[in-house]
Formats: structure tokens, C-alpha cells, sequence
């Protein structure tokens, strides 16, 4: 199908939509003093989107190359004006809302009639199951409503803090994610309204974010309000969710991931159809790409071998049982594989991505028989193999001799090759017998250098902080690219 030429406008048209607007159509300020040169003429949904070219689906916008006057036209770089437009209104009325109360100045009384059983409330004229939470002879009635927020305000006895910064990300999340779970409020006996006293941030993005009019909500019917400002501050200190694990963000990636093919296959209506990543991947932005690669690798790396299972640490505490930090895992992944999306569909055999799983084993295969088989012995933390293995896994150790490593692989591949090697080391056919033997001395060298088993240098290592001074010992002690590949 021929593409349609983007449509240019002739001046009696432009004259048209400046009768039509009077503002820019992204920021809504004034077009006056602008003159026809500062001034450009966007489609406000995007052509390359597909969208028609009619006259009605373009507006002036600022376009000023004066610093002291607006581009709105170049500050949107590649997103559409109705996108950026949005963006530009939602950032412009949060800077003038601290907090629910600003959305919600001052609520109109709600009626409320319990039924003589208890089992249903009768809230605005819309009769409601009723549910109750009985601890030990105290009833707490509640019930779940989509409340219209002209009845609503924020709850100055127990939701006491102002909106924080995530509000701005929040907000654009909600306008393209489901929201999980419903607001939190109250009847108050007295002022007869409803108090939203947790879930605040929900409620403020559902209202600026999407216009909502009506707000999802579990409303307790008159509770204990001491009791109640208790359990919420228990719930926001003492109860807070532990933070996800690495390995289970990195797990749920691989099988968004995973799902993704899958999707993409369905489409086509063959469940082994080859597919690019980069098709898989189109839109994404480049550090989740990275994300969705490396959690991938993971994935694939831990159906071959157990050494990510075995030896990662998910924190700095976990780092007493487990040598490996789970970023020192991430990293070396990052520096060995490709983490870019590519072209060649899977099973072409310019696709490596099989091959670097296999490559990438190998490589921590080596470290595990040279840096921890037989010297990490967490049982007896003071014997001198472990404390040597502790020391090849500081992350300010780890960071150089990855880099060292890599450096040291690189040389000796080019070498045996003749040919300059671009791009990630992993990132190619199964390694030959002769280059595993060359990797094989490379990894055996580096853990077997005299630097390690020095205790004055352990220390050292342990009490920094900083890479750099990792770097200095290194050079000091002639670890380099040179010592390891030397046959
Ligand atoms: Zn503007």
C-alpha cells in the first residue's frame, strides 16, 4: 500500500486554525506575540500512528527558538501533541496540589440508613451490602462503593501526610493500568461526609490523572478513629511488605517476557514460529529491553547450571552464605552477553542467543571450580580458602577483575582469530576447544594470583568502598590483561 504524503498546509489553511485557536494547543497559554515563524502547525495525533490528515486534526503550537519565550512544539520531541498535552496539564495542576484536600476542598453530607439486620446500608439512596469485621465483642461495619468525589475529603485526623513525589509516575500509570485495590475511608457521625484517610495518592491521580468522578472505596462505617489512626500507622511501619527479592523481579520479567513470545506467536497462528526480538520488543524503551534480555539470560542460565541458585546473594546480609551479589550477577551478564534487541529471528544462524547461553556457562563455570569450589565454606567463616573466596567477591574486587577479565578474553580471542572482535564476548558461536583452553587459563590465572592470598591486601579490600582503589592494587600488584593471558 502506497503511503500517503504528509500533508503540508497552505497559508489560507493555517490562517483558518489560528482564527480556530487562540491558544497553543499543547500548553493552552496565548499565542499573541508570536510571530507565523515561532509558531507550527502539529498533527495533534500522530500521522506516523495512521491517524487521518484532515485540517481538523492540526493545531498551532508554540515554536519559539527565543530561550524566553515557549517551544512547546520542540519540548515534546517524539511524543504526539495530545500525549504531551496531557502530560503538560496533569504536571501543571500538580504543582498546585499538595494533597487530597486541594482535589477535594470540602465534601457535601452523605446519608446513610443501616437495614434493622445489619446486612445492608442505604448510602446516598443506593442500597449496599453491609459487611461487618467482628473483633471480639466490637462490631466495624464497612462497605465497598464507588463514592462520587463531591462527597468526599481527606481525613485530617488520620491522614496526615501531604502527597510525595510518586504521585507524578503514579498518575501515569493509572491512566494505562488497572487500579489494584480501593481507597480507605470513613462516615465521620459528625461532619456526616466521607473521610478518605489512606490510599490518598490513588484517589488524587484517579481525579487529576483520568477526570474520575467516582472513586473506588472501602468505607467504614463511624469506626474508632484512635484505633483506627493505630492500625493505619502499624500498617505503614511495622507491616510494610518486604521489598520484592532480585530474583523474583528478574524471575517475573523472564515470564513477561516469555509471555510476550507467546503472544506474538498466537497472533501469527504458529506456536513454533520464529520470531526477532526486536519485533518482540518494538516500543519498548532501551533499559527495558536491557531488563527483559538479561532477565531472560537468568532464566535460560538456571535451567543449565545451579551456580546462580547456589552462590547469588539478594543483599549485602545474604552475602555471609552466598558469595555472589545478585548485581555482580546482572553485571556480568551485562558485559559478557548482548543486551540489545536483535534482528535475526530465532534458529537464523546469525542468531547467537543459544550459543552465548552456552558461552556464558562455560565462563561461570570456570569461576566456580577456581573461585569457590573448595574455598567458600560458609561452616567455617575464619578458614583462610573462605576468607580468600569473600575477597573475590567485595563488589569493588568484583568490578575490576570482571573488567580486567573480559579485557584479558578479549585479547586472547582476537589473537587466535587475527580479527578485531566487536561486540559482547558471549555473543558468538560456541566457543571452539581451543579458545575454552585459552578462557580456561585466563579464569585459572586470575584466582590463582598471589595478591589474593595476602591478608594485608584482604583487608584492604574489604574496608573500601571505592572501585578506584581496587584499581590501584591491581596495577600495584601487576594484575592485568597482560599477567593473565601470558601462556
Ligand atoms: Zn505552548
Amino acid at each position: 500500500m502506497a503511503k500517503e504524503e504528509r500533508r503540508v498546509l497552505i497559508e489560507t489553511e493555517k490562517e483558518d486554525l489560528l482564527r480556530k485557536h487562540h491558544n497553543c494547543y499543547i500548553c493552552d497559554e496565548s499565542l499573541d506575540g508570536y510571530s507565523r515563524e515561532e509558531i507550527q502547525f502539529d498533527h495533534i495525533y500522530a500521522y506516523a500512528d495512521g491517524y487521518p490528515q484532515e485540517l481538523s486534526n492540526f493545531a498551532p503550537v508554540h515554536a519559539s527558538k527565543d530561550e524566553r519565550k515557549l517551544n512547546c512544539h520542540g519540548a515534546k520531541s517524539r511524543k504526539s501533541p495530545i500525549e504531551y498535552r496531557e502530560e503538560v496539564r496533569i504536571k501543571k495542576q500538580l504543582k498546585t496540589v499538595q494533597g487530597l484536600s486541594d482535589v477535594c476542598p470540602s465534601a457535601i453530607q452523605s446519608t446513610n440508613v443501616i437495614s434493622p439486620d445489619f446486612k445492608s446500608i442505604t448510602f446516598n439512596g443506593v442500597q449496599l451490602p453491609l459487611y461487618n469485621q467482628r473483633l471480639g465483642l466490637k462490631d466495624n461495619y464497612y462497605f465497598f462503593h464507588e463514592v462520587e468525589t463531591k462527597y468526599i475529603e481527606n481525613d485530617n485526623e488520620i491522614q496526615l501526610r501531604p502527597l510525595e513525589p510518586k504521585i507524578l509516575p503514579l498518575v501515569f500509570n493509572l491512566k494505562n493500568s488497572i487500579q489494584l485495590l480501593p481507597s480507605l475511608a470513613r462516615i465521620d457521625p459528625v461532619s456526616k461526609t466521607v473521610k478518605l484517610f489512606d490510599g490518598q495518592h490513588k484517589a488524587v491521580a484517579q481525579i487529576v490523572g483520568n477526570n474520575r468522578e467516582r472513586i473506588p472505596c472501602i468505607v467504614f462505617v463511624n469506626p474508632d478513629v484512635n484505633a483506627l489512626r493505630v492500625t493505619v500507622y502499624e500498617a505503614h511501619t511495622d507491616f510494610v511488605q518486604q521489598r520484592y527479592k532480585k530474583s523474583h523481579i528478574d524471575s517475573k520479567l523472564a515470564d513477561i517476557y516469555g509471555q510476550k513470545i507467546e503472544a506474538f506467536r498466537r497472533k501469527i497462528g504458529n506456536p513454533n514460529a520464529p520470531y526477532s526480538e526486536a519485533d518482540i520488543l518494538r516500543g519498548e524503551s532501551v533499559p527495558t529491553i536491557r531488563n527483559f534480555l538479561l532477565s531472560s539470560i537468568i532464566k535460560e542460565v538456571n535451567i543449565v547450571t545451579d551456580i546462580i541458585r547456589l552462590y547469588a546473594a539478594e543483599s549485602r546480609t545474604d552475602q555471609k552464605e552466598h558469595p555472589i551479589l545478585w548485581q555482580s550477577i546482572e553485571r556480568f551478564i551485562a558485559k559478557f552477553c548482548n543486551l540489545n534487541a536483535i534482528e535475526e529471528v530465532s534458529g537464523n544462524e546469525l542468531n547467537y542467543r543459544s550459543d552465548e547461553i552456552d558461552n556464558l556457562v562455560f565462563i561461570l563455570t570456570l569461576i566456580e571450580e577456581y573461585a569457590i569450589n573448595s574455598k567458600w565454606s560458609p561452616d567455617n567463616p575464619s578458614s583462610k580458602a573462605h576468607k580468600m573466596c569473600r575477597t573475590f567477591f567485595y563488589r569493588t574486587a568484583f568490578n575490576n577483575w570482571l573488567n580486567t577479565i573480559e579485557e584479558a578474553i578479549r585479547f586472547s580471542m582476537e589473537q587466535m582469530r587475527g580479527a578485531k572482535i566487536y561486540g559482547a564476548l558471549c555473543y558468538q558461536k560456541e566457543y571452539p576447544p581451543e579458545v575454552r583452553k585459552r578462557v580456561s587459563g585466563i579464569v585459572q590465572r586470575l584466582f590463582d594470583h598471589p595478591l589474593w592470598v595476602q591478608e594485608s591486601i584482604q583487608d584492604e579490600i574489604a574496608k573500601t568502598n571505592q572501585d578506584s582503589v581496587v584499581t590501584g592494587i591491581f596495577k600495584r600488584e601487576g594484575l592485568d590483561y597482560i599477567y593473565l593471558t601470558k601462556l
